[in-house]
C-alpha cells in the first residue's frame, strides 16, 4: 500500500483553507496550522465581500488561472452546498486611454470573454448610481462576481477536515526547519513535528515567519468603509461589483447583506504596518477623507457618514510605481520541500482555490501543468 505524503500547510486563511481541501481531496495527509481560527478578521481576508473578475488587469498571463479558479469555486460550492458567490458582474471604469483600460479591452476580445463596453449615456441609464467623466469608459465583466471570503475559507477548511485533514487552531508555527534527512520540521509552542513538506501561506505575517524571501513582501494596511444608499434604486442593474481607474483608483462591493456598499482605496492609502500582530484597527475620521471625494465625485447618492469602517492587512510585491505586483508562488529557492504563496498584492482572494490546487501540485508531484513561471519566488526566469 502506499503512504500518503504527509503536508503541513501553515496558515489556513485564503490560501491556506484552499490548499488544505485540495491536498485532502488528493488523500495527503493534511496537517494544518492557524494562529487564529477560519474565517477571522485579522489578516487578508476580512470584511465580507471579495471581488472575482474574468479579466486580471494588470497581466493576461493570469487568464488561465482565473479560468481553473472560476471551476473550483463552482466545485467548492457543490462540494459544500454552501452559496459562496453571487454571479453580480462587475464593472471596470477608467480613463478610456490608460494602459489598464486598453489592456482589459484587448485580454476580453482576445480570450472570448463575456463583456460588454458601456459609454456615459449607457452607464447613465443602467447603472445611475455611477458618474463617468468625460474621457472615461466602463466595461462590465458580465462572469464578474462577489465571494463571500469567510464562508469560502470556512467551507474550505471544512470540507478539508471532513475529508481526513487535522488543523491546529490558535496554534503559529515559530519555525520552518528544512529536516536533514529530507521533509521539513515544523515549530510550534507545544513541540515539532516531522512532514514530508510544508506550504507556507500566512500571508501578512510571512516576513515573520520567513524574514530571508528572496523578493521583498510589504505589508500595508488596508482600510474600508461602508456606506448606505440615499436612493432606493442604488441596487439597480445586479448591484455589480466596481473598480476605478485613476484619479480615483477605489473599489466598491454592494454588502451580500443588500443593505450597504463597501468601498476601498488603492495602494497610495495603504500605511506600512511593521508589525502585523500590532496593526492599528481603528480607522481615524481623517482617513475619511478621500472616500467623501470620491463618493462626491462618483457616487453622489451614498451617505458619506460610513456605517462602519474596519482595518485589514495584505502582503504587496509593488513598490509604487512598478506595475507588477506579482505573488510569490512555488518552491523557495534551493528547498525541495517548502513551497510558498505570499504577496497576492489586494487581489489575490479571487485566486485562491487555483492556488490551492497548485500547492497541492507542487508538494505531492513537486510541479505543475499550470502556468505559473511568470510568479517564481526569485522573480521571473529564476524558477
Ligand atoms: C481590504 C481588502 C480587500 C481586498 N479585495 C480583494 C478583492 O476584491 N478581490 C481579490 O481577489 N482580492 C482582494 N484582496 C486581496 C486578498 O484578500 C488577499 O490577497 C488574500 O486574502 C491573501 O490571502 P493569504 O492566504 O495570503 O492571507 P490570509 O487570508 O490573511 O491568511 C493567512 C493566514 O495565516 C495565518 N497565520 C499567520 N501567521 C501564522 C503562523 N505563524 N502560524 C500559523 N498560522 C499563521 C493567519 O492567522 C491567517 O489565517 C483584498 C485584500 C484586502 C485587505
Amino acid at each position: 500500500m502506499r503512504i500518503p505524503k504527509r503536508v503541513a500547510v501553515i496558515g489556513a486563511g485564503s490560501m491556506g483553507s484552499q490548499a488544505m481541501w485540495r491536498l485532502a481531496t488528493r488523500g495527503a495527509e493534511v496537517i494544518g496550522y492557524d494562529r487564529y481560527a477560519p474565517g477571522h478578521d485579522r489578516g487578508a481576508a476580512g470584511g465580507e465581500s471579495r471581488m472575482f473578475r474574468a479579466v486580471h488587469l494588470g497581466d493576461a498571463r493570469y487568464t488561465p488561472l482565473l479560468k481553473l479558479a472560476d471551476g473550483l469555486w463552482e466545485q467548492l460550492q457543490a462540494e459544500t452546498s454552501r452559496s459562496l458567490r453571487r454571479r453580480s458582474g462587475c464593472l471596470v471604469m477608467g480613463e478610456t486611454a490608460s494602459r489598464d483600460m486598453r489592456l482589459l479591452l484587448s485580454a476580453s476580445a482576445a480570450h472570448g470573454l463575456d463583456h460588454e463596453v458601456l459609454d456615459q449615456d449607457t452607464l447613465a441609464r443602467r447603472y445611475p448610481q455611477h458618474c463617468l467623466p468625460d474621457g472615461h469608459t466602463a466595461v462590465l465583466d458580465r462572469q464578474g462576481s462577489i465571494i463571500r471570503p469567510e464562508a469560502s475559507i470556512q467551507a474550505a477548511a471544512g470540507r478539508a477536515e471532513q475529508l481526513g485533514a487535522r488543523l491546529h487552531r490558535y496554534t503559529p508555527v515559530r519555525e520552518v526547519v528544512p529536516a536533514s534527512g529530507g521533509g521539513v520540521h515544523i515549530v510550534t509552542d507545544h513541540g515539532r513535528d516531522h512532514v514530508d513538506a510544508a506550504v507556507v501561506t500566512v500571508g501578512p505575517w510571512i516576513n515573520t515567519l520567513l524574514p530571508d524571501l528572496p523578493r521583498t513582501v510589504e505589508v500595508r494596511r488596508v482600510i474600508c468603509s461602508w456606506h448606505l444608499p440615499t436612493r432606493h434604486d442604488w441596487f439597480a442593474g445586479g448591484a455589480p461589483a466596481f473598480l476605478r481607474g485613476t484619479p480615483h483608483d477605489c473599489f466598491g462591493i454592494p454588502s451580500p447583506d443588500g443593505i450597504s456598499v463597501k468601498l476601498g482605496l488603492s495602494f497610495r492609502y495603504h500605511a506600512p504596518v511593521p508589525e502585523p500582530e500590532r496593526l492599528d484597527r481603528t480607522v481615524r475620521p481623517e482617513e475619511l477623507k478621500a472616500f467623501h471625494e470620491l463618493i462626491r465625485e462618483l457616487m453622489p447618492d451614498l451617505n458619506p457618514d460610513p456605517i462602519r469602517t474596519s482595518a485589514y492587512m495584505e502582503g504587496y510585491t509593488n513598490p509604487p510605481g512598478s506595475p507588477s505586483g506579482y505573488p510569490l508562488v512555488g518552491h523557495l529557492p534551493g528547498q525541495d520541500d517548502i513551497i510558498v504563496m505570499a504577496g497576492f498584492s489586494g487581489s489575490g482572494f479571487k485566486f485562491s482555490p487555483a492556488m490551492g490546487e497548485i500547492a497541492a501540485d507542487l508538494a505531492l508531484d513537486g510541479t505543475t501543468e499550470h502556468p505559473i513561471d511568470f510568479l517564481a519566488p526569485a522573480g521571473v526566469g529564476a524558477a
